[in-house]
């Protein structure tokens, strides 16, 4: 009988989503005409630019001729005319990256997951408290320590390292996924000079940088100085090109960026990630790859700018009422989420259950992201305009009985 790896043993028994699903089926199951709006999962509802349906339709008909045909992808860490897209669109944010530096994957949730096998299983983690919970399960499954920076009201909900204590691995992301929020520049300098001392690797998650509106915040951790020896950033075309169902995102690591092994050599992360991704990835397929390319164009900047602004004026329609009903809350500006105050001093889960069985609206309660989630509750922006209008509109009545 083979044994397992009992950590897995040891993660949450239900996932958040999977608990806020069970109440709303309950729900539905008890007032089956009610008219439910969903503002919980960060999933896009718009569809994919058409420039991207032509792309990817090309590609597919190639790959119908001789000719054209692809089979397996030589480096399996993207084709060169998508790499050469991503590195120009790098450049107008003042960073410089060979296309070696850049790896295709089918999303980000792959790779910061994936990451944890090349560092060691003794390594203590940094992970900000609240954050998305796969930073924390993917280190969990290999029973790594996780030490958790505090994200709270006094400080923004954008934590700040402890120079009193060491860490080897640190997961930010920034615009963040809860709480909205994001790092300055002046920011991420201080997280740089914490890895160096520390000889970190920051892990950094810059999976909705495309809804960044404020001209000084960074786009990417490599806009600070130091960063490429310090730092990996993961990147995704799922909520800026709506390819949650496309499947396909980015990871850059410098190489500059090294560590040393326990018998003193030198090794390159990037080599390291190159041979465990050779060993288990074989890249993604052309098609996608053709329509991830399209986003990079002119147009394709133009088209996806239209859904993401669409998504924008959801948020500050979210923000307008939080401002209305004089409620505290993070986010809508830089990112599609909206992060608030539970009213009343309410758990989170308590205005969960409120939401949902007073208004019908449901959304995500902080506590599922970390314990300084708790009297916390994330919207997202994601929805279709009426109905975002809609659950406003609910949501105000709710508040003002
Ligand atoms: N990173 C953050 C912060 C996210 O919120 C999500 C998805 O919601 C992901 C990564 C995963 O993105 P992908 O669809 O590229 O795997």
């Amino acid at each position: 009988m083979p044994t397992i790896n009992e950590n897995f043993l040891k993660l949450e028994k239900n996932y958040l989503f999977i608990n806020i699903a069970k109440k709303v089926n309950a729900f539905l199951k008890e007032n089956p005409d009610a008219k439910l709006i969903r503002m919980g999962i960060g999933d896009v509802t718009l569809p994919i630019a058409p420039i991207c349906v032509e792309a990817m339709k090309k590609g597919a008909e190639e790959m119908g001729i001789k000719e054209t045909f692809k089979g397996y992808e030589d480096s399996g860490t993207g084709y060169d005319f998508l790499k050469q897209a991503i590195a120009d669109y790098y450049q107008q944010y003042g960073v410089t990256l060979s296309l070696d530096e850049i790896r295709v994957n089918d999303g980000a949730k792959s790779d910061c997951g994936n990451i944890v096998d090349i560092f060691g299983n003794d390594k203590i983690v940094i992970v900000t408290d609240p954050a998305n919970p796969f930073y924390v399960d993917s280190n969990k499954m290999n029973g790594r320590t996780i030490i958790y920076a505090n994200s709270n009201e006094e400080n923004g909900f954008a934590a700040m390292p402890d120079f009193s204590v060491h860490a080897d691995l640190i997961y930010l992301c920034s615009p963040n996924n809860p709480t909205g929020s994001v790092y300055t520049k002046e920011q991420l300098k201080v997280w740089i000079n914490y890895a160096k001392q520390n000889q970190a690797i920051i892990i950094y998650d810059a999976a909705y940088e495309a809804f960044i509106t404020q001209p000084d915040i960074p786009h990417s951790i490599f806009e600070i100085e130091g960063a490429k020896t310090c730092a990996i950033e993961m990147c995704s075309l799922s909520k800026t090109a709506g390819f949650t169902g496309m499947r396909c995102g980015y990871t850059v690591i410098p190489n500059e960026l090294t560590v040393t092994a326990s018998d003193g050599t030198t090794v390159s992360i990037s080599q390291l990630w190159g041979r465990r991704q050779g060993s288990k990835f074989n890249g993604v397929s052309y098609p996608v790859q053709c329509a991830a390319a399209a986003v990079f164009t002119k147009e394709g900047r133009k088209q996806i700018q239209k859904n993401i602004a669409y998504y924008q004026e959801n948020a500050a329609i979210i923000s307008r009422t939080m401002d209305e009903l004089g409620i505290k809350y993070t986010g809508g500006i830089n990112s599609p989420y909206i992060w608030f105050q539970c009213p009343n001093q309410m758990s989170s889960w308590e205005f969960f259950d409120e939401m949902l069985h007073k208004i019908a609206v449901v959304g995500t309660p902080g506590e599922g992201f970390g314990k300084n989630g708790d009297g916390w509750f994330r919207l997202t922006a994601f929805g279709d305009r009426d109905l975002t209008i809609e659950a406003m509109e609910r949501f105000k009545n709710m508040l003002k009985k």
